[in-house]
């Protein structure tokens, strides 16, 4: 028996030896990939580390949210990568060219992938060591790349690549940059199996904390006992999720002889909102805090007031009603009037376009006022309040005993009785009650399920949650206590609209179009055609292909004259059809709900757009035009 392998501090881990594990991880067959890492926590890091946070954020980088972001994507990467190797004499630049071109792989086999690209035209020649070589430590590692983070001036972040290139092997550099990209590794391993090397219940713990660095840190021995979970203020906690299912014969049969709750299916933003005495604040379902950037905030104090208690979490949707045709706007349309509020150009009476916003508001008109809208917080949940007597988590009790926790944590209020604004809109807290609001009803029978959800399709609704009454909350959960019945289709519009873009795709569509920018004309016989959606989804790789060949000699860097985008916030694809009358036209469908939206010249864009087929036979002159989409109203369309 041979002696035992030294042990690591994980900061002290070489570099090149954690990329050497990657290596055998990635390329294990599914059942060993896990056990190989196992193995390297096992018997090479330092036991009950309070440092695996250092080992774990490389191998996880999409979940490690302490270093603050890097502001570098890949075109920006590409860039501090050429500045790094200080590309000037003119073999150089053809490799910088190649590197600039990742996307469209013109130059290489490796379209679509930047790392492989800047492996193959730059790491090879620049990288300073052979593999296996570097001394470069974790912890250093971690280090350069806490420095890249600060700030974004491109030399000094050229000069922190240039030491990392100077460090390392191409293929270790390889790693190295796709931590800093901050994208998945494709080990292979999945996040479950990863976490589950540090301790069985880690992926349970990142669930309810969504904090990597916190989950290293306490369950740094396998001994640890994971005491019951609670929810606790200001941190947050992945959603519980709703599993999906077709029919409402086969819903009732999963909660037939239990209590249960039929809910509306809002159609906002879900936001797990943690008031902290006159703190409040609002995280996504990914777990971002949108207060300051959504303009959330600016509402608090109106929240505040209808919440009873100085400390609670609450689970909600947000969305935006419409006080002038009392429906709430579609889904589309939040983003755009959060922004508003925000926004020093604007007052009550901005306008907000809302052009067939349809369904949810059926028969309004296509333009509101700001002043007309109030952002309402759904709560349907209550996760932390006051419960016998103390503040405490409350997600182990049942549904039915939450619901009675919510209606004291909250004072639903009427609309419009608030008088603080925010750029003049107005906010509400209501509740989701059974039997206090229309939104909930306790369930009976199949037959009444079957109305509640008949009536959701008529209103145009996103459909129905149902939820057991006995059911605990539990983190990340996708489980049968939560049932969601979404129609099985939606009004679509089809639309006859021609490619002036293209985006390049990725892995196995790499250099090849895969996605399209379409654009519609205003009016019959207008030359101008207008942006007006992005779409790629409904064709077959061959049909992608036939797409691409057609337009690959068609193709400039710079939108032509005749094409109509808008300011800031337009699309821009990678590149853009030169003449549209050798494009291909696409019969594109879409939810008939169209949605506003800045990215687009047409102000209002599809909403779940994809390609239908394409249409040889249809040219520049037979595209739907922006009037006759306007003309178009789910009433229209309902059967
Ligand atoms: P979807 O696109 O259907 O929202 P999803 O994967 O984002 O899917 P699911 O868990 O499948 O989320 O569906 C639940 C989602 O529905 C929640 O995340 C929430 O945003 C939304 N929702 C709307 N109304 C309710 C409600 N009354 N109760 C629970 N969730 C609701």
């Amino acid at each position: 028996m041979g002696p035992p392998p030294q042990r690591y501090a994980p900061k002290d881990v070489p570099f090149s030896g954690l990329c050497q594990l990657l290596d055998v991880v990635k390329d294990a067959q599914k059942s060993k990939k896990t056990k190989h890492l196992m193995h390297f926590h096992d018997s090479y890091l330092e036991e009950n580390s309070e440092d695996y946070f250092t080992v774990y954020r490389t191998l996880l980088p999409h979940m490690d949210r302490e270093r603050g972001y890097y502001a570098i994507k890949e075109q920006r990467l590409a860039k501090v990568l050429i500045e790094a190797c200080g590309l000037s004499n003119s073999d150089a630049q053809t490799d910088a060219k190649k590197l600039l071109n990742w996307r469209s792989g013109a130059t290489s086999k490796w379209a679509g992938d930047l790392v492989e690209t800047a492996y193959e035209c730059l790491l090879v020649k620049h990288c300073g060591k052979p593999r296996g070589t570097s001394r470069m430590t974790l912890g250093e590692f971690h280090g350069l790349l806490d420095k890249l983070s600060e700030g974004q001036d491109l030399k000094r972040q050229s000069a922190v690549m240039s030491k990392l290139i100077l460090s390392l092997s191409p293929e270790e550099m390889k790693w190295a940059l796709r931590v800093i990209l901050k994208t998945k590794m494709h080990l292979g391993a999945g996040e479950k199996g990863i976490l589950s090397c540090i301790h069985p219940m880690a992926q349970e713990l990142y669930n309810m904390t969504m904090n990597l660095k916190k989950v290293c840190r306490l369950l740094n021995n396998k001994a640890a006992v994971l005491e019951s979970q609670k929810v606790k203020l200001g941190s947050v906690m992945r959603p519980q999720l709703a599993e999906r299912i077709n029919t409402v014969e086969s819903a009732y049969s999963k909660v037939k002889d239990k209590e249960f709750v039929v809910e509306t299916k809002f159609d906002g933003e879900r936001i797990q909102l943690h008031r902290q005495g006159d703190d409040v604040k609002y995280y996504s379902r990914n777990g971002l805090d949108h207060g300051s950037t959504s303009g959330y905030s600016a509402l608090s104090d109106v929240f505040r007031k209808q919440i009873n208690l100085q400390d609670c979490v609450l689970d909600g949707e947000i969305v935006v009603w419409n006080k002038k045709s009392q429906k709430f706007l579609p889904f589309g349309s939040i983003k755009h009037v959060v922004t508003l509020i925000r926004s020093e150009d604007a007052t009550g009476t901005t306008a907000v376009q809302l052009s067939n916003d349809g369904a949810t508001d059926k028969g309004s008109e296509s333009q509101v006022k700001l002043k007309d809208l109030e952002v309402t917080y759904v709560a349907f949940d209550v996760l932390y309040t006051r419960y016998e007597g103390s503040m405490q988590s409350v997600i182990h009790l049942p549904l039915k005993e939450r619901h009675r926790l919510l209606a004291q944590t909250v004072t639903p209020a009427e609309t419009d009785t608030n008088e603080i604004k925010a750029n003049g809109v107005t906010g509400r807290v209501i509740c989701i009650l059974p039997g206090e609001s229309e939104y909930s009803r306790l369930g009976t029978d199949e037959a009444s399920l079957q109305k509640q959800f008949d009536e959701s399709i008529e209103k145009m609704e996103e459909g129905i949650v149902i939820k057991l009454l006995c059911s605990q909350w539990i983190a990340a959960s996708r489980s049968s206590d939560w049932l969601k019945i979404k129609p099985d289709y939606v009004t679509e519009v089809e639309v006859d609209g021609v490619v002036i873009g293209g985006y390049y795709g990725t892995g196995k569509r790499g250099g090849v179009l895969a996605q399209y920018l379409i654009g519609i004309p205003k009016a019959k016989g207008d030359e101008f055609l207008l942006s007006f959606c992005k779409i790629g989804t409904g064709l077959t790789d061959g049909e992608m292909q036939a797409i691409h060949r057609k337009l690959q000699d068609n193709l400039v860097d710079t939108p032509p004259p005749m094409y109509r985008i808008t300011g800031s916030a337009s699309e821009k694809p990678h590149a853009w059809v030169r003449d549209p009358d050798k494009s291909v036209v696409l019969e594109v469908i879409g939810d008939v709900r169209t949605i506003p939206s800045g990215s687009f010249a047409t102000e209002t864009s599809l909403r779940f757009p994809r390609a239908k087929r394409i249409r040889h036979d249809k040219g520049l002159r037979d595209l739907t035009t922006l009037e006759e989409l306007k003309e178009v109203k789910p009433k229209d369309l309902v059967e």
